[in-house]
């Protein structure tokens, strides 16, 4: 692989969102939604869940923005001076038989404000035993983190995994720690972790298969080589879409600025201006995962760029 295929965070980007749990400044209002956000939308039930929220520094967020534009747009996003909160949402998808989990958070494998699904789960009188499926959107640590309880059984017992097949060709490479940049290396432990966890009952999927009547997958890779969104039928439709745009405020105004964990930067950014391009045209409902809780609305076209418009 060429160097310049990856971006690779340095190994001190990593260490600056893992230490940012000892000194979190605030706890962003909506992340811990004590009652969570249910939708209908064609023939499916949604409840939005949050697996709590994980600190981003600068560095990762805003990486093509001038140092002294910086501190302004961390503020609007409820951060400090130097680092913001990305929310995690998770929607719980009730499809005639079938309860189907898009991502499963961080579990105790990333920040500590973030793993709060089971938690959410449980008050929303939700067993984890009765959940069907597991999609993934990418295999990430805040994505996957959670397949795998600190006892060491499966958070979803019961349910059979999905993963984009290119995602699971990228991370489960044997040869990752030559072919990958170092930045990458614990990412792709975790990801060999949380997928082999699972092999049993793991079903790797392409764009256009099913998950369930309704529910299709779409490619938006970039953010990672595997990475898919889901669309689901009914109404001018609904895309649940992963990380193909990780803020819903720095990237619908910025759809040209590069997010700092994107492992294909230039392939995400074509992704990510193709799906706004889309929604805002079609008017298409999304949720986003790291979006300000819960994450669901619209994108409305302002000028060369896009407004997130809440539902
Ligand atoms: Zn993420």
């Amino acid at each position: 692989m060429s160097r310049n295929q990856f971006r690779s965070p340095s190994r001190r980007h990593f260490i600056a969102a893992g230490a940012a749990l000892t000194t979190l400044p605030l706890v962003p209002k909506g992340a811990y939604a004590a009652e969570p956000y249910r939708f209908s939308h064609g023939a499916f039930e949604i409840t939005v869940l949050s697996d709590g929220f994980i600190m981003l520094p600068a560095s990762i967020i805003l990486p093509d923005t001038a140092p002294d534009e910086r501190p302004a747009i961390l503020k609007r996003l409820g951060g400090t001076a130097d680092s913001a909160p990305f929310h995690v949402n998770i929607p719980l998808i009730r499809a005639a038989n079938d309860l189907i989990l898009v991502d499963n958070g961080s579990g105790d494998k990333f920040q500590a404000s973030a793993g709060k699904l089971a938690s959410n789960l449980a008050l929303a009188g939700v067993d984890p035993a009765s959940i069907t499926k597991v999609v993934f959107t990418h295999v990430h640590p805040d994505h996957a983190g959670g397949t795998i309880l600190p006892d060491g059984r499966l958070l979803c017992p019961n349910a059979q995994y999905f993963v984009g097949d290119a995602e699971w060709q990228f991370w489960t490479d044997p040869n990752y720690d030559k072919t990958m940049p170092a930045a990458l290396h614990d990412f792709a432990r975790g990801a060999q972790r949380d997928l082999s966890a699972v092999k049993e009952r793991l079903t790797r999927v392409k764009p256009g298969h099913e998950i369930v009547s309704g529910m299709r997958v779409i490619e938006t890779r970039g953010h990672t080589p595997g990475h898919v969104s889901y669309e689901l039928a009914g109404g001018d439709g609904l895309i649940i879409a992963g990380d193909v745009s990780a803020s819903n405020i720095v990237f619908f105004e910025h759809p040209d600025w590069h997010f700092g964990f994107d492992t294909e930067p230039e392939i995400a950014l074509r992704s990510r201006q193709a799906f706004l391009d889309r929604v805002a045209a079609e008017k298409t409902k999304v949720l986003g995962y790291h979006w300000v809780y819960p994450g669901v609305g619209y994108a409305e076209r302002k000028g060369t760029a896009y407004r997130f418009v809440a539902a």
